[in-house]
C-alpha cells in the first residue's frame, strides 16, 4: 500500500510541479530537443507511475529468487494471502481497475489519434496526386495556390509540397531553407512525437499537464525543425523564408495532418533566429538527460527496490522440502 501511495504521489507532485519546472527560464528555446525529451519523459512517467500504483495494489510484492519453481509458489501463496482479507481483496481490485482503465485508454487514445492522422494524410496524398505536379527539385510537388506555403505530409508515402505563391516569394536559398525545416520533421517523426503528446492530452482532459505537454511540443518541434534548417541555410536566410510563407495565407492550404514551415508561433521564431544562436552547453544538457533518466527511473525503482526489501516479510514454506522462501505480504 506504502508503494502505491508513494507512486500516486509521485504521479501528482509531477502533474502538478512539472509543467511549470519544465516552462521555468529560456532553457527550452536553447535545447528544444532536450526540451521535448523533457515533455515526453514527463507524460510517461506520470501514465506509468499511475499504471504501476494499480500494479502495486494489486500483486503482492515477491522477493527474486533464482529458483524460478520457489518463486512461482512464493507468487501463488502471497497473492492468496493478498485477497484472503476484504481489504486486500478491495485494493486489489481497485487496483487491477486503475491499472487497466489508464493503460487502456491511453493505448486507445493512440491508437485512434494515430490511425486517424494517417487516414486524413493518405486522403490529402490521394488529392494531391490529381492536383499536384513535379517539383523543381527530387521529392518536391508543387500545388497551384496563391497563398505562400511549404509543408510535408509524413508517413510511408511522404512527401513535401510547396505551392506555386511560395515558389514565386522564396529565393533559391529561401527554398533552401525552408525544404530543410520540413526535412528535419520528416527524419526526426515529429508528427509521432506530436501525435503521441495530443492523444494524451485527449485521453486525460482533466490533467492540464498533458495539454501543457501538447501545446509545448507543439512549438518546440518547430523550433527544432528550424534548428536544423538554419544550420544548414544560415539563421537569417532561414527568418527571411520564414517571413514570407508566414504572410500567407497557409492555414487554407495545409491540412491538420501536415507539418507547415510557416506553422504556429512564426513571429517568436523569426524572432529567435535573429540574434545568434546561444546552446546550453554540453555540462547542462548532460545534467539535463540523467535528470530525465532519473524521471523515468523512479517509478521502477519505487516499485521494485525498497518493496522488495520492505518490512513485513513473512515466510512461506516451500512443498518439497520446507526450508522457506521469505514473501513480502502487505
Ligand atoms: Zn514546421
Amino acid at each position: 500500500m506504502i508503494v502505491a501511495l508513494s507512486l500516486l504521489a509521485y504521479a501528482v507532485v509531477l502533474a502538478g510541479a512539472g509543467p511549470r519546472l519544465l516552462q521555468a527560464g529560456s532553457w527550452a528555446d536553447r535545447a528544444p530537443r532536450l526540451a521535448i525529451a523533457a515533455w515526453q519523459a514527463l507524460t510517461t512517467a506520470i501514465i506509468s507511475s499511475v499504471v504501476l500504483a494499480g500494479i502495486a495494489l494489486t500483486f503482492p510484492t515477491v522477493q527474486v529468487s533464482n529458483d524460478l519453481a520457489a518463486l512461482l509458489h512464493s507468487c501463488v501463496m502471497a497473492i492468496q494471502a493478498h485477497y484472503a482479507s476484504p481489504g486486500g481483496a478491495a485494493a486489489g481490485a481497485t487496483g487491477a481497475v486503475l491499472a487497466l482503465a489508464v493503460l487502456g485508454r491511453a493505448i486507445w487514445c493512440l491508437a485512434a489519434a494515430l490511425s486517424g492522422a494517417a487516414r486524413e494524410r493518405a486522403r490529402h496524398a490521394e488529392a494531391l496526386d490529381l492536383v499536384a505536379t513535379a517539383g523543381p527539385r527530387t521529392g518536391i510537388i508543387v500545388l497551384d495556390a496563391a497563398e505562400a506555403a511549404v509543408y510535408c505530409l509524413p508517413g510511408r508515402r511522404q512527401r513535401t509540397v510547396v505551392t506555386t505563391g511560395a515558389l514565386q516569394a522564396l529565393g533559391e536559398d529561401q527554398l533552401d531553407a525552408v525544404l530543410a525545416h520540413e526535412h528535419a520533421h520528416l527524419a526526426e517523426r515529429h508528427d509521432l512525437i506530436l501525435g503521441m503528446a495530443r492523444a494524451m492530452a485527449a485521453a486525460f482532459p482533466a490533467v492540464p499537464a498533458f495539454r501543457s505537454a501538447a501545446a509545448e511540443t507543439a512549438r518546440l518541434i518547430e523550433l527544432r525543425a528550424d534548428d536544423a534548417a538554419a544550420e544548414r541555410a544560415g539563421r537569417l536566410t532561414l527568418a527571411g523564408a520564414l517571413l514570407a510563407v508566414a504572410s500567407g495565407r497557409h492555414g487554407h492550404a495545409v491540412p491538420a495532418a501536415a507539418l507547415a514551415a510557416g506553422g504556429s508561433g512564426a513571429g517568436a521564431r523569426i524572432r529567435r533566429l535573429i540574434p545568434p544562436r546561444s546552446p546550453l552547453g554540453r555540462a547542462r544538457t548532460t545534467a539535463g538527460s540523467l535528470s530525465l533518466a532519473l524521471l523515468l527511473a523512479l517509478p521502477v525503482l519505487v516499485l521494485g527496490g525498497p518493496a522488495a526489501a520492505a518490512a513485513g516479510h513473512a515466510v512461506c514454506p516451500t512443498a518439497a522440502d520446507g526450508t522457506g522462501i521469505e514473501v513480502s505480504v502487505r
